[in-house]
């Protein structure tokens, strides 16, 4: 009899986690989808369209009224501009299911921690909660040194390989979101993906039919759609989306091509939301959307980004989650920092991430 007590006890001590993970039903269970727009700046994430920038990108004799992107997303006032960039953003998601801090305007400011302000060492601070500017200078395809929070949660939550999964645009998210190989389904760069579906697979085929200018990744739209049909197929608790054409258009000096990225990721912001309130078993999913870095504010230097440019270190991030009640933009507040973001997601699925790790950021609340 004691030892039976014993042995009950053991159990329920050990199984802990996993045994409250496991007993939330299905159409209750905490989801999570982390997003990441690439170098999107601020000021075009609260703004819209910069004519400033538009008129710099344009010939010389060109009139700036004449430009399709002056046409599609200008308006008065950067509230009006913004919504005609992501009036899914802005009048569903932000109005009415999330908050977005970084509007430096309104006293609210977001940056990274880390010196180098470009992207695997924003990813990984992203991922881990921690810069490691020593270790971690390259945009090399390293496998990530650190643990990252997503493999952490999957051990955590006890979850097959698929229920965690990211899907990138750029190819060395093979390399970032794991430190052990194989930990996570990922598909990321010019990548196959296995489904039965002939729809999906071939979408999977056609990424390698349309080669984009960057050799390093392909266009958002194969991302999104091959990670909306692993939600649906494989029914995952986590997903990391990361798209790259903002920066990639950036860097090549296309403002007009910035604001399309922007306005298509604004589709898929609504179909993706669409799809989640249509589904029983994720009802509960936490959003948290940011970037991996800021861009130069002046029409010099917008294209670019990194450690000498002044703008770089300055970023956003939205948080949509039944855990928080702030909706709209934050005003007036200390500033929030890239590394909490893999405490704050963990906290959301009831995993601690700063325990025994001293480093990183803490929880935003
Ligand atoms: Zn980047």
């Amino acid at each position: 009899m004691v030892a039976r007590v014993f042995i009950v006890v053991i159990a329920l001590v050990a199984g802990l986690a996993p045994l409250s993970a496991r007993r939330q039903p299905a159409a209750t269970r905490d989801a999570l989808i982390l997003i990441t727009l690439d170098g999107v700046r601020w000021a075009d994430m609260f703004g819209g369209l910069d004519t400033g920038i538009l008129r710099s990108t344009l010939a010389k004799d060109a009139r700036l009224e004449d430009s399709a992107a002056y046409k599609r997303f200008n308006a008065a006032t950067p509230a009006e501009r913004r919504e005609m960039l992501m009036p899914f953003f802005w009048k569903e998601l932000m109005a009415k299911h999330g908050s977005i801090a970084g509007n430096r305007a309104l006293g609210s400011s977001v940056g990274v921690t880390n010196t180098h302000r470009f992207s695997y060492p924003g990813y990984s601070e992203i991922l881990t909660g921690e810069a490691h500017d020593d270790v971690i200078k390259s945009n090399d395809r390293i496998q990530n040194p650190y643990r990252t929070v997503l493999e952490e949660l999957r051990e955590r939550l006890s979850l097959p390989a698929a229920g965690v999964a990211a899907f990138g645009s750029w190819e060395v998210f093979n390399e970032i979101s794991e430190h052990t190989p194989g930990n996570l389904t990922i598909n990321a760069g010019y990548e196959a993906f296995e489904s039965r579906d002939p729809a999906v697979s071939e979408l999977s085929r056609m990424q390698f039919q349309t080669p984009t200018a960057w050799d390093s990744a392909r266009y958002d739209a194969y991302t999104f759609y091959l990670a909306m049909a692993h939600l649906r197929a494989a029914r995952p608790r986590v997903v990391y989306l990361a798209l790259d054409e903002t920066d990639d258009w950036a860097h090549g000096g296309r403002y007009d091509r910035v604001l399309d990225a922007l306005s298509r990721t604004d589709g898929y912001l609504k179909e993706l939301w669409t799809w989640l309130r249509s589904q029983p078993d994720y009802q509960r999913t936490h959003i948290l959307i940011t970037t991996d870095h800021g861009r130069g504010h002046t029409t010099e230097d917008w294209k670019t980004h990194g450690a000498k440019i002044e703008g770089a270190q300055e970023t956003w991030m939205a948080f949509i989650s039944p855990a928080m009640t702030q909706r709209g933009e934050w005003r007036n507040q200390p500033e929030l920092h890239t590394n909490q973001v893999a405490a704050t997601i963990a906290s959301w699925m009831g995993v601690d991430w700063t325990a025994g790790r001293p480093g990183v950021g803490k929880p935003i609340k």
